[in-house]
């Protein structure tokens, strides 16, 4: 994260003072969470909130639950979410929350316990207008159903803007499953618009058929006639260089919980997908998948980075000199942050959207966000993750410049 913080920041010309400042957390919480198990012994597990930046406005990031959960972790994701809601230009700062803790080895009891007595114990510090959690790793929407539960509990009214990613009966917003997926497929087609590629025809291989990959694909094919070539996902991968059917790999997926072994489509090892000859290449699986061994032999014009960090920097570094246009993680799957602030949005005002409201008002957004990374980009004559950092850090650093320094 600060490695690619400077690059930006130095082209910038940003003064030490902000710099400091904008490489420092805000604030790091942490706590102490005893739970009673289910054989009844009690167990104490240490949980994190991160609020990073929160000149824009209260911060936004996800909970994770994960044995591997470090302090510094959750740190650098909230500084990652302070970047992603300034390119995205959303009046949100950026946190992120993680708890130590092994969910699959826990009944839901026991879940939803260590939830609720972990949203106590930051409770203070997490609010409509101080802080907004979501979803990450290893929670879902009923866990965020239990933290606006607990903190409306504690503050004795129902709040229902204190969390996104509820279920839509609780005033979760429509769209929002959706969203990220749809966020990368205009991604995607501005590129091609930029490009001067056709995207309708345009073959596209995609890393990952869980949420991101999955929606991405569906939209990809249905919205702007773009061919899916390929797919991989944790089993193994399908290729048809004709195009696959994805409602029918949907459907399979369904069943089988992998795309291995459908029909209609030859194998393909998780290796052979960068490899491919296609137009786009969308990694949305997991973080470091394009690395300096597999990155010359992309053969693809464009790679939107659905997934989060992707792409180690060297491996970009190669791309970009050797002209493969990269949509940089911040960017390109920015979409689901804008739809949970699309959520607070309508929890706060208390009037909720369709879905086809929801959808253009995405469409705009990502469009915005899009465009203004890529007049930065010409301007500066830089790649387009330098220059998703140049947008973000300098709309913190002006609001920063403004509001001065209390003292
Ligand atoms: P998910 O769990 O729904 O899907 C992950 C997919 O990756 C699954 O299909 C899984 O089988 C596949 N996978 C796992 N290991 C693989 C491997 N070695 N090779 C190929 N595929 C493999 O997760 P998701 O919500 O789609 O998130 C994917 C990425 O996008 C993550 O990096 C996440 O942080 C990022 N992201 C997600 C959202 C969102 O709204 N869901 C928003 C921003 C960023």
């Amino acid at each position: 994260m600060l490695q690619e913080f400077d690059g930006a920041a130095r082209i910038l010309n940003l003064e030490p003072g902000i710099w400091k400042i904008l490489t420092h957390p805000k604030r790091q919480i942490t706590v102490s969470c005893p739970i009673q198990m289910d054989n009844g012994e009690i167990e104490v597990f240490t949980g994190y909130r991160v609020q990073y930046n929160i000149t824009l406005g209260p911060a936004k990031g996800g909970i994770r639950y994960h044995p591997g959960v470090t302090l510094d972790e959750v740190t650098a994701l909230a500084a990652w979410m302070t970047w992603k809601c300034a390119v995205a230009h959303i009046p949100f700062g950026g946190g992120k929350g993680g708890v130590i803790c092994d969910p699959t080895k826990m009944s839901r009891r026991e879940i939803e316990a260590l939830t609720r007595r972990y949203i106590a114990e930051i409770v203070d510090a997490i609010g409509p207008e101080k802080d907004v959690p979501a979803p990450d790793v290893n929670t879902d929407a009923q866990i965020m159903a239990w933290v606006m539960d607990t903190y409306s509990m504690h503050v004795g009214h129902t709040s229902t803007a204190v969390v996104t990613g509820k279920p839509i009966e609780m005033g979760g917003s429509l769209g929002r499953r959706e969203a990220t997926g749809r966020g990368v497929m205009i991604a995607a087609r501005e590129s091609a618009k930029h490009l001067g590629l056709n995207i309708k025809g345009a073959t596209v291989a995609v890393q990952g058929f869980g949420n991101v990959g999955s929606i991405s694909a569906e939209l990809l094919a249905s919205q702007v006639g773009a061919t899916i070539v390929a797919v991989t996902d944790w089993k193994g991968g399908v290729y048809n260089p004709k195009g696959l059917d994805i409602p029918k790999l949907l459907d399979y997926v369904k069943q089988h919980k992998t795309v291995d072994g459908f029909a209609g489509a030859e194998p393909l090892a998780h290796t052979d997908l960068f490899t491919l000859d296609v137009d786009i290449l969308i990694p949305a699986a997991l973080e470091n998948q394009i690395t300096i061994d597999n990155a010359p032999k992309i053969k693809a014009k464009v790679i939107v980075e659905g997934a989060n960090g992707p792409t180690t920097p060297d491996a970009h570094k190669y791309l970009h000199e050797h002209g493969v246009f990269v949509v940089p993680d911040i960017l390109a799957n920015s979409s689901g942050v804008t739809t949970s602030y699309f959520e607070w949005v309508q929890d706060r005002y208390g009037y909720f959207w369709t879905e086809k409201e929801v959808n253009e008002r995405l469409e705009a957004k990502m469009c915005e966000a899009f465009n203004a990374v890529l007049q930065t980009s010409l301007k500066y004559r830089v790649d387009m993750r330098t220059a998703a950092y140049i947008v973000a850090i300098s709309r913190v650093a002006t609001v920063t410049r403004m509001r001065g320094m209390y003292a």
